[in-house]
């Protein structure tokens, strides 16, 4: 059968697989080559992943890292924020395949009939589906390079179908139109002291047997790699020595795509694909110049406190990792963070007091479930009352909301309906679902979701942060401050004994949600419905960010 959609002959495609072990950091490699190539061109990522998940919107974060959001809604891998960070794009949900949308796709189109009594097979309907897609997002996107990453590692049975798919796609498109990029281990065993070149030639060699020969292999090692090593690895993968490129270990993950650049790789790329595209680096640099700097000779250095329950994986939180980075980086601070785990608080094992101490600024970010809750309205009322610069995130908001109607208005049942349960009635449900979220079954991309505009409060002090009254954020929620409370929480504390006073300054554009609280008489007591964290980039801290470091500074 035809394909519906064919190579446009304009679009370059860059295929990036990874070999030998996991873990090598394929998303950040691959981002790192697409910025380097888009100051000048429209990169457009594609990830592929081999699990059934439609999306990765069911994950349990401690298990999949965190699920970043798009703007149109998609429920996306981490690597998307990667892609976002490092391409200057805003991604779409198409972009991300995943095995269990693939046979989605298929089965729909078996019911329909459009394989017209033909036995559907994985070669070539599997394979054809993935390539249309390939062709697809090149064409609608108008894409000048489209940057292939495949997940897991050259050998997983689940993503088969798609390395046969690229490899069909770089034959149909021709020379100079498309290139692999394989990413490998090189080893130093200790006691031997040597880099060992072993590993990756086999994994090329695993490759090969599937029809693919990489133009660039790039080695993940501790160590820049030595020059015989490359000219083994040329010899033995078929490649020039310079197309090996060193992906030595670095302190932050921005100095990437300026390693790969200092190793040639942008070169490589021109040169192969016929494309000319010097990167701009000079703003970039200066910025991870000023990280490397602050981790040697800081300036100054600020723990920040980020207070969750799912620390067992920092990818869980990864993207908020990363703004304290983009924000420290304009700062010229050197941020430490302090992981607080908010069911020890919740258990007694110990107090706000002593996991505080020492800290600058403190995150309650997202979450989900009541596990751990009571520990972080604790740590809320902790900072609300000793003046520690805080930014509560999505969940965060919400406890914020729950801390002061029980603590400052007198509500001492303020709770949200998502710890309801039989024995824990909530009489002061302040945080309620969502209207839209009441006669909802399914699991899957039912949140409200995605980029929505908010509109912010003049001579707030959201106003002044983000410079503007008409912002646009990422959501990912169910619940939301209850309107039937609104009033009475912002008039506070009746007798007025405590004057601190909480102020909704964001509002969404059409519906009465509250995005954005503050609190006066409190050097920075921030908190927001949205995650800023995913718009975050190192040339644009996310606004939010951005103050409460910068309030910490002050502070301190
Ligand atoms: N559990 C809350 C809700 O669904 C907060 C979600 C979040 O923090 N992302 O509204």
């Amino acid at each position: 059968m035809a394909l519906k959609y064919k190579y446009n002959g304009k679009t370059k495609f860059i295929i990036v697989t990874g070999g030998v072990i996991s873990g090598l950091g394929k998303g950040v490699a691959a981002a790192s080559i697409g910025a380097l190539l888009s100051s000048k061109m429209k990169v457009v990522p594609i990830k592929c992943d081999g699990y059934l998940n439609t999306d990765p919107g069911t994950m349990n974060p401690t298990e999949h890292g965190e699920v970043f959001v798009l703007d149109d809604g998609g429920e996306c891998d981490m690597d998307f924020g990667h892609y976002e960070r490092f391409l200057n794009v805003t991604a779409k949900k198409d972009w991300s395949l995943t095995m269990g949308r693939i046979f989605k796709m298929i089965l729909e189109k078996e019911r329909r009939g459009d394989y017209l009594g033909h036995t559907v097979q994985f070669i070539p309907h599997v394979t054809d589906l993935i390539k249309e897609q390939f062709y697809r997002i090149a064409d609608q996107e108008k894409a000048d390079v489209v940057l292939i990453e495949i997940g897991g590692t050259i050998g997983d049975l689940e993503n088969q179908f798609y390395i046969e798919a690229t490899r069909q796609l770089s034959h149909e498109v021709g020379n100079h139109n498309s290139v692999f990029v394989h990413l490998t281990y090189v080893p130093i065993p200790s006691g031997v002291n040597e880099q060992k070149s072993k590993p990756t030639q086999m994994s090329v060699r695993d490759l090969n047997r599937l029809g693919i020969y990489p133009e660039i292999v790039i080695c993940r090692c501790e160590e820049y790699i030595k020059s015989h090593l490359k000219e083994k690895i040329g010899l033995f993968c078929n490649l020039p020595a310079d197309h090996v490129i060193s992906g030595v270990d670095v302190q932050h993950v921005y100095e990437c795509p300026l390693v790969f650049d200092a190793e040639g790789i942008s070169e490589i790329l021109s040169k192969t694909l016929s494309i000319y595209a010097p990167p701009k680096l000079e703003q970039w640099s200066k910025l991870v110049e000023a990280l490397k700097r602050n981790q040697v000779n800081p300036r100054k250095t600020l723990t920040v406190a980020i207070c969750g329950k799912y620390l067992a994986l920092e990818d869980s939180y990864a993207s908020v990792i990363e703004a304290i980075s983009h924000a420290s980086a304009h700062l010229d601070l050197c941020t430490k963070i302090h992981w607080v785990d908010t069911e020890k608080i919740e258990s007694g094992a110990i107090s706000a007091e002593t996991a505080l101490k020492g800290v600058s600024a403190v995150i309650v970010p997202g979450g989900f479930g009541s596990r751990g809750i009571e520990g972080k309205i604790e740590i809320i009322r902790y900072v609300r009352e000793n003046k520690i610069p805080f930014l509560g995130i999505c969940y965060g908001m919400q406890l914020s909301v729950v801390e002061f109607a029980r603590n400052v208005c007198g509500m001492k049942g303020a709770g949200t309906i998502e710890m309801e349960s039989e024995n824990n009635h909530v009489e002061f449900p302040v945080i309620d679902l969502l209207p839209s979220q009441k006669n909802i079954q399914e699991m899957g991309a039912t949140m409200r979701l995605g980029g929505h505009d908010v509109i912010i409060k003049d001579s707030s002090r959201a106003a002044e942060i983000y410079g503007s009254l008409a912002i646009r954020e990422r959501f990912r929620h169910r619940y939301e401050v209850n309107p039937k409370y609104v009033l009475q929480i912002e008039k506070g504390d009746i007798s007025g004994a405590k004057s601190q006073k909480l102020f909704f300054s964001g509002k969404a554009a059409n519906e009465e949600i509250m995005q954005i609280m503050e609190l006066s008489e409190h050097p920075y007591f921030m908190a927001c419905q949205f995650h800023p964290e995913l718009k975050s980039s190192l040339i644009h801290p996310a606004p939010l960010f951005f103050g409460l470091l910068k309030a910490a500074d002050e502070k301190k």
